[in-house]
């Protein structure tokens, strides 16, 4: 497969710099500047895609979504001048 995601270097909006962010599990104001996130502490949002699903269990019916392809990464950028913020789940591999 093909990966044609681009990194999104120019805001749609007003054509400012694109920067990419991270979502981590400290408390983003207790950590210095000089602080290094490692990899492990990165908190990554997934997209799933979904279908409408029936499940009957012991009589009892659920109605819902059920996962279907694989889970993908969220990856955020956010213009550095207007603020706009852009998401995308670039395809895996
Ligand atoms: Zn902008």
């Amino acid at each position: 497969m093909t990966n044609k995601f681009m990194v999104p270097t120019v805001c749609p909006k007003c054509s400012g710099v694109m920067e990419e962010g991270l979502n981590f599990e400290k408390d983003l104001f207790q950590l210095s500047d000089d602080y290094v996130i490692e990899e492990k502490e990165r908190v990554r949002e997934y997209w799933q895609k979904t279908l409408d699903a029936v499940d009957k269990f012991l009589g009892r019916e659920s109605v819902g979504k059920r996962r279907v392809g694989p889970r993908l990464a969220v990856v955020t950028f956010r213009c550095v001048d207007c603020g706009y913020l852009e998401s995308y789940a670039p395809p895996a591999g």
